[in-house]
């Protein structure tokens, strides 16, 4: 089964009647080939659906199939033949569907013996591919073009990288976004326009008040929170210091308590992501942390102090990485180690860390939180794992949503850090921890991300030309001088 079960693609496959028939049986089956071959695959996450066009009626009516089909998360487009571009305009016009170019050839090698004219005719995809390519220009549409033979890997990988962004963006368009509570008192890079947002990521951002949890909270019942407490026994270690005191134990029972309502509370509205914020817990007995955190395990995405563009991107980019290796996470830049060649950055937060970017089995523990004024709070305690990762931001200026990407390198904790109790995770920032930072803070990158080691750069990127917004990638060092004056000079606008 494909991990996007619920969502497919349509492969729109052009030529033309010019050539007879007979081409177009050949097209045919060799468009059934490539989209069994992607099928199979399992690295495609998605089922692909062939269709073959000849004439601007048939264009037509395969992007209206396409756009009218809820499931279809996308369109491949791919000239076997030539075809006449400006068939094209009126499929193109009604599109709003993602689109990727595929420009390949259904024969990898040239016949060198054999090769004719009929040869030629039927695989022209070279010349076919641009008059395509130019009228999407001329459009002015926004696609990702996929360049090579159809079963090379790196093709695979890019049209499956594009997949995933696509189904992100699907999922965020049915998906609805909850705010309990509003944004942390003056606070400004959590803030945004809400219709602006819906307009472009399809987010239906909704707030609710906290009541609505305080009052699934109180009925919840004993062999419900029962039920919760195994699975984190499952899941996660429970010390004998917490199990073995009654208080504490009891604050693990109010977070599985509070999770049940939460999880009830976004069933009830169809959310996949939410927001909460310590300043507004009226009717709750701590700040929902392991709840939150196990909401997270599950694919909702979270952000805290009302932080709804974090929640949804996180809910974004969960979707994205569904089934793959790594685990994805709400995260917050929190701070720095700043020896001179070795300077790190520590992200945490009060609570709020997805248990999916462990290094090893999360610890359940119970301690005070300085503000909020509520009951000590239990949440889970873990170092994240080492390795590559990209932590993503989405802020808004006024006029424009941007995306800003950075990559790094999370390594190891060099020394443990046993008064420390929340989730943490220790990075380098790529290229280097100067220039990194330095184009965060210049393209007004937030504290708050969607920190992932499973999605891509690529994936995000693909993500950003889908909803069409800017974006700003740092991580190769070649490139930071040129960013550093393109942000320079989008500050004069
Ligand atoms: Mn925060």
């Amino acid at each position: 089964m494909k991990t996007f079960d619920t969502y497919c693609f349509h492969l729109i496959v052009g030529t033309q009647t010019l050539y007879g028939p007979a081409v177009i049986e050949q097209v045919r089956s060799h468009a059934a080939t490539i989209a069994a071959f992607f099928n199979e695959h399992p690295r495609m996450p998605a089922t692909v659906l062939p269709e073959v066009v000849t004439s601007p009626e048939e264009i037509a009516a395969a992007f209206r199939k396409a756009n009218a089909d809820p499931a279809c998360a996308g369109i491949i487009t791919w000239m076997h033949t030539f075809s006449p571009s400006k068939m094209w305009i009126r499929g193109f016009a009604e599109n709003t569907k993602p689109l990727l170019h595929l420009h390949t050839q259904f024969n990898r090698d040239i016949p060198w013996s054999s090769i004719d004219m009929d040869f030629m005719n039927l695989n022209q995809s070279a010349h076919g591919d641009r008059e395509h390519g130019f009228m999407q220009t001329r459009m002015g549409l926004a696609r990702k073009v996929v360049v090579g033979f159809w079963q090379d890997e790196e093709v695979v990988s890019r049209i499956a990288a594009w997949m995933r962004a696509a189904v992100a963006y699907a999922d965020g368009m049915v998906s609805r976004v909850v705010r309990l509570g509003d944004n942390m008192r003056e606070v400004a890079v959590t803030e945004g326009n809400k219709v602006s947002a819906q307009m472009t990521f399809g987010w239906q951002v909704n707030g609710y008040g906290i009541a609505e949890i305080a009052q699934r909270y109180r009925y919840v019942s004993p062999s419900e929170i029962e039920e919760v407490l195994q699975q984190y026994l499952e899941r996660y270690e429970l010390p004998a210091a917490v199990r073995n005191n009654p208080t504490q134990l009891n604050r693990v029972r109010e977070q599985a308590a509070l999770e049940i309502a939460l999880r009830r509370f976004l069933a009830d509205t169809g959310a996949g992501a939410f927001t909460t914020t310590f300043e507004d817990l009226a009717g709750l007995p701590q700040l929902p942390g392991l709840a939150v955190q196990n909401l997270m395990a599950d694919g909702y995405g979270f952000g805290a102090e009302g932080d709804w563009k974090t929640a949804a991107l996180v809910r974004a980019m969960k979707t994205m990485a569904r089934d793959m290796a790594g685990g994805t996470s709400f995260m917050e830049d929190y701070t720095y180690h700043l020896e001179a060649g070795n300077e790190l950055v520590l992200g945490a937060h009060m609570l709020e860390i997805c248990p999916s970017i462990a290094a090893e089995k999360p610890r359940i523990e119970v301690h005070p939180l300085s503000i909020g004024g509520k009951d000590d709070p239990a949440r889970l305690v873990f170092d994240a794992r080492p390795g590559r990762a990209v932590a993503a931001t989405i802020i808004d200026l006024g006029d424009a949503f941007r995306l800003i990407v950075n990559e790094v390198e999370a390594v190891p904790l060099p020394h443990a850090m046993p008064r420390l109790p929340v989730a943490r995770a220790l990075w380098k920032p790529l290229p280097s921890f100067r220039d990194a930072l330095e184009l965060w803070i210049l393209a007004g990158g937030a504290h708050h991300s969607g920190y992932s080691y499973a999605v891509t750069t690529e994936m995000l990127e693909d993500y950003a030309r889908i909803a069409g917004i800017e974006s700003v990638f740092i991580g190769n060092a070649a490139e930071t001088a040129l960013l550093r004056h393109e942000l320079e000079h989008k500050l004069r606008r």
